[in-house]
């Protein structure tokens, strides 16, 4: 009999949407290059053009704004080697900001979060030099991987623009669990990537509002407008434009997938109450939750639920399996054993009730064999 999984890591990486598949397959029967003028090139064109609206749509920004990359790695990679002179970013920014901020010649400062996982907009501002220092980034995230906890990003844009400075935000995690208005948040530029939306890993955007220029990663033919050079990625593309059309309409409509996570969160606490949530006071998006049980290891509960058949991740190594103390709690000042004993659960708009069942099931049997064994 094959054990029946239950997938709970939808910010590692979510399912394939069904019409994300059906758009890609028929993107690779297109393979007229999209730069080309004949009517092959033509059709590829359309479907990348028809792509950049949807994703457009999905964040409030005009088509003309999305330029497509390899996903929100090369995003955040091309924000941050622009060539600044300072960069203001949070510390609890993924490792594709803090990375290429901290490899390049910009004096860098790094904000810390409270201890309910949100960067205040007050140390943000006061870590950014007065109007006229020379080109300056603010990097803040609209929300965060391993704890859900939304980030006050309008108000460090307000601050950033009264300085003249440029303000990015990686909205990887944000995009399609709540709604996002580009304009409305009042950024220069934005990270998206379409895996976690239900799309296809190895794609993303880049979203850059009209009439800032800002020195491209990657050089070479003049494809999106001079703003990424390659042969786009078009089956990727395509892809990525379905899923954002269907991410689009869920994100209005997540109450039932928070109504799950607090059920989750609710049982987890009942047979466990030495367990903790991390940032539950903060806003948060509705389908993450970051669980700590002191006195165990991350790494060893996400082995045990694993081998029960449920997917979870380490808050600690949400990325390329690595083990470690997370940055992003470190960075909430949670001590070490709170933030090495920390998973990450998050769900999608297709996670069942059942399937909280079995995490709770799961939970149960662990907190038994530990009471057994103490
Ligand atoms: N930013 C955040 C907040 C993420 O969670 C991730 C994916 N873990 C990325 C950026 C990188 O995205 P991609 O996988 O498309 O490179």
């Amino acid at each position: 009999m094959t054990l029946e999984r239950t997938y709970l890591d939808y910010n590692a990486s979510t399912p394939l949407r069904p019409a994300a598949r059906e758009a890609m397959v028929a993107a690779l029967e297109a393979f007229g290059n999209p730069s080309s003028v004949h009517a092959e090139g033509r059709r590829a064109r359309a479907l990348i053009e028809t792509a950049r609206e949807e994703v457009a749509a999905l964040v409030n920004a005009r088509p003309s704004e999305v330029v497509f990359t390899s996903g929100a790695t090369e995003a955040n990679n091309t924000v941050l080697a622009a060539g600044w002179q300072t960069v203001v970013v949070a510390g609890i920014e993924h490792d594709s900001v803090l990375a290429p901020a901290r490899a390049s010649s910009a004096r860098v400062y790094e904000v810390a979060a409270d201890g309910d996982g949100v960067t205040p907009a007050a140390a943000l501002a006061a870590a950014m030099p007065a109007a006229g220092s020379g080109a300056t980034l603010v990097s803040l995230q609209l929300a965060n991987n391993e704890t859900g906890a939304a980030q006050p990003v309008a108000e460090a844009a307000l601050a950033a623009r009264e300085r003249g400075h440029v303000m990015h935000t990686d909205a990887v995690q944000a995009a399609g669990r709540i709604v996002i208005d580009f304009r409305a948040l009042g950024c220069d530029l934005m990270s998206l990537s379409a895996h976690k939306i239900g799309g296809p890993k190895g794609v993303g955007a880049l979203i850059v509002r009209e009439g800032l220029s800002l020195r491209p990663l990657i050089w070479g033919g003049g494809q999106e407008r001079r703003r990424r050079g390659g042969t786009e990625n078009a089956a990727g593309i395509a892809g990525f434009g379905a899923a954002a059309r269907e991410a689009a309409r869920e994100a209005i409509g997540m109450d039932r997938v928070s109504a799950l996570r607090d059920r989750l969160e609710e049982g987890v606490l009942r047979l466990s109450p030495d367990a903790m949530i991390v940032a539950a006071k903060s806003r948060r998006l509705p389908n993450t939750s970051c669980i700590a049980w002191p006195g165990r290891l991350a790494e060893t509960l996400v082995i045990k639920l694993d081998l029960a058949g449920i997917a979870v991740s380490a808050g600690a190594a949400c990325s390329s399996g690595k083990v470690g103390r997370s940055h992003v709690l470190a960075a909430m000042g949670l001590s070490p054993e709170i933030a090495s004993s920390a998973i990450r659960v998050s769900i999608g708009a297709s996670t069942t009730e059942k399937e909280i069942a079995a995490f709770l099931a799961a939970w149960e049997t662990m907190r038994d064999e530990a009471q057994i064994a103490a």
